[in-house]
């Protein structure tokens, strides 16, 4: 009979063990989900340097002066000479020559500085 009430004794420590455990569980599973969105948004302007405004001088965002820049195909003004992603809407960026880039941009509204 002792024997037995310990079994049921452990049996009962060990479920209450689980639900302690799960609820603990949860909860830091409740608390990481902001977290994890806050370090997208820090990810996100890291790279916001390469989202252009004004008159964009494409010569100059081509710094190897390779005749090429990655652009991005929703945000026309998202143009940087290395390969990468969106800050804006997380696409990955396109390699386009730079009359291409140009006529994107100036078909879409933007300003080009004009040599
Ligand atoms: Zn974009």
């Amino acid at each position: 009979m002792k024997t037995r009430l310990n079994e049921t004794l452990q049996i009962g420590i060990l479920a209450s063990g689980i639900i302690f455990l799960s609820i603990f569980i949860s909860c830091t599973k409740n608390n990481k989900t902001p977290d994890h969105q806050s370090m997208n948004m820090e990810k996100n302007q890291a790279d916001s340097t390469i989202v252009r405004s004004g008159i964009i001088d494409l010569e100059t965002i081509d710094k190897n002066k390779d005749g090429k820049v990655y652009q991005d195909m929703m945000d026309w003004n998202v143009i940087s000479d290395e390969p990468g992603k969106c800050p804006l809407c997380g696409m990955k960026l396109k390699e386009v020559a730079l009359e291409e880039a140009k006529k994107n941009l100036i078909d879409s509204g933007y300003k080009v500085m004009e040599k």
